[in-house]
């Protein structure tokens, strides 16, 4: 079984997240929560598949009302899984939600003061925020606690509150801040049963920042089980890649106690995704350490003795647990080289084996050290996994976004579900394009609203125009 470093347990309906209990799968529907057969059909498809924790959106009052109909009907079938609430920005959402449902997620960017434009805050004006932000959360906490609910405290780093980017800047030290500020709060109103996520779509911020936090916790003398999970990761390899090196490296060194892979496909394929990153964090875990980090090792006693580059490398062996499953000695490979990486080794490794063809594995060094965020061959695009809130068909979209920008290296293209969260959580990239529902599309430059209500059979061509404009000596690839 993986080892998780033990926490103070967070009871979730029938499962404990944390204290020494194993790690908990998860995901979320894609449904509108107001179609309750659609919703409930995709909860039991996401059980079947080996989920044990399913999230639905829950953006305004009837979504709320209507996760009662939903967790009725999955009983009444034998689903008997926790449910959560992803609560947006109605806080009285969250209190129908949460006398419903096991546990709820907030955003703590949604809880505290919009500040626009301020840059600087007193220490007096901090602490009448800190006190604004536990009067909102009380009445939440006292129906949490009534109900046995348990909160997910979802910092993400496209959301923090400007006090707090004021303060730190938009970086790992503000995430963590930030989720430090709410646990003290829920604290001082005397709730403990939190698990907390850092969530990123640049998987060395997560990581960073996860790695923080959990530091930080410990050296207050409690530590709160962690939601695992890079943000926005999209679709197919790059996807699976760039989760399996952000969960899976984490994981591998007992941090994170419960995990989403979020994929921009049907919710259902995240779970195997997640059970090989889990399966190949347990393998590492018992693989002794130094065999585990012999590449740095060996690049250490290299380097000191200025050795040519070639020597710089190490080979990559998984065939211990992953046989002929190619997908699991992919995730296992990018979880191991992935790790390594993001600890600071920059240098090359090769995989050795017939498993792969000589152009798989090339391709698949390719993307870890993409993924990584070491070097860039393609362009960088992130979209969100979608939930009800989704009123286009992201995926096939997502999918004519790549086939036609496929070649710029140092730009990251977003393609994000909605208008409510996707600008915010896409704020690093540097276009998006966000579907707005009734077949309008907004695009955006640097998180600037550029061009809005586009009808979405125009809005790839204004895309590519827009960026035409931007870069005249470059041509993407149309196809
Ligand atoms: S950005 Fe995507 S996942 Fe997030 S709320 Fe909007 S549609 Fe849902």
């Amino acid at each position: 079984m993986i080892y998780a470093a033990a926490t103070h347990p967070v009871r979730v309906g029938n499962l404990v997240i944390g204290g020494n209990h194993p790690v908990v799968i998860q995901s979320m529907t894609n449904t509108d929560t107001l179609d309750t057969t659609a919703t409930v059909a995709q909860c039991q498809r996401l059980f079947d598949a080996g989920c044990q924790m399913v999230r639905i959106t829950a953006p305004g009052l009837k979504e709320a009302r209507n996760l009662e109909d939903i967790k009725n009907q999955l009983q009444q079938k034998g689903y008997t899984g926790p449910l959560v609430a992803d609560i947006h920005f109605l806080p009285e959402a969250a209190l129908i939600a949460a006398s419903i449902v096991e546990k709820i997620r907030i955003n703590p960017g949604n809880y505290c003061d919009r500040n626009r434009g301020k840059t600087e805050f007193s220490q007096a004006e901090q602490a009448a925020e800190r006190e604004r932000i536990a009067e909102r959360l009380s009445p939440l906490v006292e129906v949490c606690r009534q109900h046995g609910t348990a909160i997910r405290v979802g910092v993400n780093q496209g959301s923090l509150s400007e006090r707090l980017v004021s303060l730190y800047g938009n970086t790992p030290r503000a995430m963590v801040e930030s989720a430090l500020e709410f646990i003290g709060i829920f604290e001082k109103l005397r709730f403990d049963q939190l698990v907390i996520s850092m969530k990123s779509s640049r998987v060395q911020l997560m990581d960073q920042a996860t790695r923080m936090l959990w530091d930080r916790m410990r050296q207050n003398g409690k530590t709160y089980p962690l939601h695992i999970g890079v943000t926005e990761a999209g679709d197919g390899e790059d996807a699976r890649i760039i989760s399996a090196i952000g969960i899976g490296s984490l994981l591998t060194d007992g941090i994170g106690h419960t995990i989403r892979v979020s994929l921009t496909e049907a919710p259902e394929n995240e779970v195997p995704v997640a059970q090989s990153i889990v399966k190949a964090a347990e393998y590492l875990q018992q693989m002794p350490e130094t065999e585990r980090d012999a590449l740095a090792i060996r690049y250490d006693a290299r380097r000191d003795a200025g050795k040519a580059q070639e020597e710089k490398t190490s080979m990559a062996r998984n065939a211990g647990i992953a046989g002929k499953d190619k997908e699991l000695a992919r995730i296992l490979t990018a979880v191991r080289w992935g790790r390594l990486m993001l600890r600071g080794q920059k240098e090359g490794f090769r995989i050795e084996g017939d498993l792969f063809s000589e152009d798989e594995k090339k391709q698949l060094i390719d993307d870890i050290f993409h993924a990584a965020g070491l070097r860039s061959s393609k362009t960088r695009f992130i979209a969100c996994p979608s939930c009800g809130r989704t009123k286009y068909d992201i995926q096939s979209v997502l999918a004519k976004v790549k086939a036609r920008f496929p070649d710029y290296p140092d730009l990251t293209l977003a393609v994000m579900g909605c208008i409510v969260n996707g600008p915010g959580e896409m704020a690093d990239a540097d276009y998006g394009y966000i579907g707005c529902g009734n077949g309008q599309v907004n695009l955006y430059r640097k998180g600037e609203l550029v061009k809005s209500h586009i009808p979405e059979d125009k809005a790839l061509d204004e895309l590519e125009a827009l960026i035409r404009s931007d870069f005249p000596c470059r041509r993407p690839t149309v196809q």
